[in-house]
C-alpha cells in the first residue's frame, strides 16, 4: 500500500483517487474549494421566489471512454447524473437556426457538481485546503498549504489542477513537466446567470452560437432536478470574454444579459451576477494524458494534457492512476 496525495479534487484527481484506493493505496485528496465540482461546479442562489441552481462552468458532457461509461451508469444509477432531454439548437452566424446533433449529453442531477460529488464517493476528500508547495523529497513528500501548516509524508503526490497552477507546484521538482504545462493555453470565460420571476420567451432551451458576445446560453430550469424560478447561463464567448476580462462582475453580466435579448424576450431579471473563469476551456493541450516522474513518484494529469472536455479530464486521471499501479518502484 502506498500513500498518495492528490492535489485537486475536480473529475480529473476523482477519478485517479478512485483507480488508485480501487488498487489498494491509501489516497488523500485536497482541494481549495469549498466543497465538490471544480470547473463542474454549481451556484446555489436563494431568491424570493426559492432556491435555484445554475451551472456557472461546465454545462453538459458526452460520455464515450469505457472508463467514463461504466462510471457514469453508477452515477446514474445512484440518482447523480441524467442525460439532458432539453431543446438543444445551435444559432449560426446569419441566425438560422437548427438542432444540435451529436451524442447523448449528460448534466448532474440538481446540479453538475452533484456528479463530482459522486465520484469523490468514499475518497477521503478534504476542502478547504490549498497546496501552496510540494516539500520533502521522492519517498517523503509533504504538503504546504495557505494556512501554513503541512501534511505528510507521502509517497507519491499527484497534481490534477489546471496548467495554469501546475507549473508553480512542481518546477522545483520536474522542470520538464512544469513547461509543459506553461505551454497550455486556456482561454477565459465570463459566465452570467440571470434568474427570472415569469418565463422566458424562446423556442429553446440551450443554444449555441456562432458569433457575437454570447458562445452559450441555457435554460437551467430544464435540466434534471432544478427547482425555483426560471434561470439562465449565458457563457460569453472566448474572444468577447478575453477583452472584457478586467471588467467588473455587474458591467459583464449586463452586457451579457443585452446579447441575450437579440435570441429570447423577457422582463427585467430578479437576480443577475456573473462569474469570471481565468483558465476556462484549453485551447491548446500538453497533447499526452499525463506526466509521470516514476523515480520521484510525482506525476499530473487534467484536462489540460487532453483537451476542453470533461470526458477528457476523467480519461487523464484514470491513465495517471493506471501508470502509477504500473510502476515497478512502488
Ligand atoms: C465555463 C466553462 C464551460 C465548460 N463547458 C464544458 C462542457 O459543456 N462540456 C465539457 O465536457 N467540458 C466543459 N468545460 C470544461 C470542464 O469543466 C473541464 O474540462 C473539467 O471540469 C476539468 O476537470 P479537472 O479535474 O481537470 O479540473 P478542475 O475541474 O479545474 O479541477 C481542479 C481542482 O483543483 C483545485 N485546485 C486548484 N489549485 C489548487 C491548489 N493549489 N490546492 C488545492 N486545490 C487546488 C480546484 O479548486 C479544482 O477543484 C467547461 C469549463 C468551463 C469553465
Amino acid at each position: 500500500m502506498t500513500t498518495i496525495a492528490i492535489i485537486g479534487a475536480g473529475l480529473a484527481g476523482a477519478a485517479a483517487g478512485l483507480s488508485l484506493q480501487e488498487a489498494g493505496h491509501q489516497v488523500t485528496l485536497f482541494d481549495k474549494g469549498r466543497g465538490p465540482g471544480g470547473r463542474m461546479s454549481t451556484r446555489r442562489m436563494e431568491t424570493a421566489l426559492g432556491t435555484v441552481r445554475l451551472d456557472h462552468g461546465a454545462q453538459f458532457f458526452t460520455v464515450r471512454g469505457e472508463g467514463l461509461t461504466k462510471a457514469v451508469a453508477g452515477w446514474t444509477t445512484a440518482g447523480a447524473c441524467s442525460p439532458w432531454q432539453g431543446k438543444l439548437i445551435k444559432i449560426g452566424a446569419d441566425g438560422t437556426s437548427e438542432p444540435l446533433g451529436g451524442d447523448d449529453r449528460y448534466v448532474g442531477v440538481g446540479g453538475m457538481n452533484q456528479v463530482v460529488k459522486a465520484a469523490l464517493e468514499g475518497l477521503d476528500a478534504r476542502f478547504g485546503r490549498q497546496v501552496l508547495a510540494i516539500e520533502g523529497g521522492p519517498g517523503a513528500w509533504s504538503l504546504r498549504f495557505a494556512e501554513g501548516e503541512r501534511e505528510g509524508p507521502y509517497e507519491v503526490v499527484l497534481v490534477a489542477v489546471p496548467a495554469e497552477q501546475t507549473g508553480p507546484l512542481i518546477s522545483d521538482w520536474v522542470p520538464h513537466m512544469a513547461r509543459e504545462a506553461e505551454a497550455v493555453r486556456s482561454a477565459p470565460c465570463w459566465a452570467a446567470m440571470a434568474v427570472f420571476d415569469a418565463p422566458v420567451e424562446a423556442d429553446y432551451d440551450a443554444a449555441r452560437l456562432e458569433t457575437g458576445p454570447l458562445s452559450w446560453i441555457s435554460r437551467e430550469t430544464s435540466k434534471p432536478g432544478r427547482g425555483g424560478p426560471e434561470a439562465w447561463v449565458l457563457h460569453g464567448s472566448p474572444a468577447w470574454s478575453k477583452t472584457h476580462l478586467e471588467e467588473t462582475a455587474d458591467e459583464v453580466a449586463q452586457a451579457l444579459l443585452t446579447a441575450f435579448a437579440d435570441h429570447a424576450t423577457f422582463t427585467a431579471p430578479i437576480s443577475l451576477t456573473a462569474h469570471r473563469w481565468r483558465y476556462a476551456q484549453i485551447e491548446q493541450p500538453a497533447g499526452t494524458p499525463f506526466g509521470w516522474a516514476e523515480s520521484l513518484g510525482l506525476g499530473v494529469c487534467g484536462d489540460w494534457r487532453l483537451g476542453p472536455r470533461i470526458e477528457y479530464a476523467f480519461a487523464s486521471g484514470q491513465a495517471l492512476a493506471a501508470a502509477v499501479i504500473e510502476s515497478s518502484t512502488l
